[in-house]
């Protein structure tokens, strides 16, 4: 079994992604232990010519972090530079894994109000693509943002928040990596709270028809639906004054490294096998786990290791258009010939203040389709990727999709205001690589 961890290999200077759907040779790499030393590489690469491009875990399933230029490695950026706890203020080098983070804030009876469902990657490879947890109130990792330090072309250092350089940072908490490398990042953060987790089956038809009171009876819903059943896996996060009741070992053990790792590996193996059995192991997997309630600090209860790889494409919709969006999905599926092993994942965000964000101005469900690393994904893809562009979908920016500038520029109202941006901070295209020449058109 492989780990989230070892994303990316220097075996023979190729650069791989987590997913396996990127890789690249670079023409030469960095790995700076401060931002002068981070400034004078870019300098340097300015000099020779070279493209520019800061990695962090290679977790995007997108050839966003790719160059075949000057790689720019986090694994000397790391660590809490800064906590002022009167602001409710953290302030972090941006190589630094989120793992990192949340367990040094803990330490220190703090926490970020929301995040994703994994924490390996880095702090600034997240932020920059947008990575998102589900939330009524509370958005994405990057619009807990409250001050960025940044390398910009040039080699200066460019720092913004509400305040200072606030048309830089209205773009740059997601700057998909064309406005500067990020050197430090400031994050709001609370006193460490509790959240109790309810895990419950529910029926499809269930959820959908009862989506819009879950969402707002709930601070955090999100729901797994497994593609050829009628069946999802909810759950509903929400504060709680305690007592901390952490899932017990062995039971954590059983369930989410024993069957959501190490059965569902098997399962997705035998799919890929034979994918005649693949409807009738999703009757069995949607079942098997049951329901459970929990209460602990956040990050354990938002985060789970996720070990069997896959790829992934995950769009952004109106959160009205959502039970349209999934009904359609469900009914594409079962029309289809497709046999698909792994659950579509859906989460929702309040509409956020951030230029490029997939919840730009717009209160946003996503729905994500899933698909074991190694079995071909595109036939799946195209037909969801056709029903969200229907919808006026937005793309994660770090999952694969293919849409370009033009269309990026209908669904997204601000898309002109970060072009100009761009090209006041990087006139020469120094932190450029063929996916931002596709997303952003130049
Ligand atoms: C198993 C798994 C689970 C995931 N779960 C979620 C989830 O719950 N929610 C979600 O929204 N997404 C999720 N993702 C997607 C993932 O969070 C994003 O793709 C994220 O961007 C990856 O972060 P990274 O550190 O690996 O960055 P990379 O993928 O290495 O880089 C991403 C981008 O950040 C830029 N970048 C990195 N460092 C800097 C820097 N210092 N300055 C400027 N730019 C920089 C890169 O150039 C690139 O453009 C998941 C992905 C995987 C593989």
């Amino acid at each position: 079994m492989v780990s989230t961890t070892s994303t990316t290999s220097a075996r023979n200077g190729t650069w791989r992604n987590w997913g396996g759907t990127v890789s690249v040779r670079p023409a030469r790499e960095v790995t700076p232990a401060s931002v002068d030393e981070l400034a004078d590489a870019v300098r340097r690469a300015a000099e020779d010519g070279l493209p520019v491009k800061a990695v962090g875990t290679g977790h995007s399933f997108t050839s966003i972090a790719a160059t075949e230029g000057l790689l720019v490695r986090p694994q000397l950026l790391t660590g809490i530079r800064n906590i002022d706890r009167e602001a409710g203020t953290v302030t972090v080098e941006a190589g630094t894994p989120l793992k990192r983070l949340n367990a040094a804030l803990a330490r220190e009876g703090l926490s970020l109000t929301n995040m994703g469902d994994i924490m390996e990657q880095t702090v600034s490879g997240a932020t920059s693509t947008g990575t998102h947890g589900t939330g009524r109130e509370s958005a994405s990792i990057a619009a807990q943002i409250k001050g960025l330090e940044l390398v910009t072309a040039d080699g200066s250092v460019l720092t913004c928040s509400e305040k200072e350089n606030p048309d830089v940072f209205a773009a740059a908490r997601i700057g998909l990596g064309a406005l500067g490398i990020v050197t430090a990042i400031t994050f709001a953060v609370e006193p460490l709270f509790l959240l109790t987790a309810r895990e419950e089956p529910m029926t499809f038809d269930r959820v959908c028809a009862e989506f819009d009171a879950l969402h707002a009876e709930n601070e955090h819903f999100e729901f797994y639906w497994f593609p050829h059943t009628g069946n999802t896996n909810t759950k509903r996060n929400n504060r709680s004054a305690g007592p901390e009741r952490p899932v017990p070992p062995l039971r954590g053990w059983f369930e989410d490294e024993f069957l959501s790792n190490g059965v569902f590996q098997v399962v997705n193996w035998v799919g890929r096998a034979a994918p005649v059995t693949i409807p009738a192991i999703a009757q069995v997997s949607s079942r098997a786990l049951s329901a459970r309630t929990y209460t602990d600090i956040p990050y354990k209860v938002f985060t789970s290791p996720r070990r069997v790889r896959f790829v992934e494409m995950e769009y952004a919709v109106p959160r009205e258009a959502l039970v349209d969006t999934l009904r359609e999905l469900k009914a594409m599926v079962e029309k289809s010939p497709l046999r698909v092993s792994f659950p579509v994942e859906v989460r929702t965000a309040p509409a956020d203040d951030i230029t490029l964000s997939t919840a730009s101005g717009r209160e946003s469900a996503y729905v994500a389709v899933h698909m074991f690393k190694g079995t071909p994904y595109q036939r799946y893809f195209t037909a969801a990727e056709r029903i969200f562009t229907a919808h006026e979908g937005r793309p994660h920016w770090g999952k694969i999709h293919t849409r370009d500038a033009e269309y990026l520029s209908r669904v997204y109202p601000r898309f002109g205001e970060f072009v100009e941006l761009r090209d006041r901070l990087d006139p020469e295209r120094r932190f450029r690589n063929d996916y931002l020449r596709r997303v952003l058109g130049a």
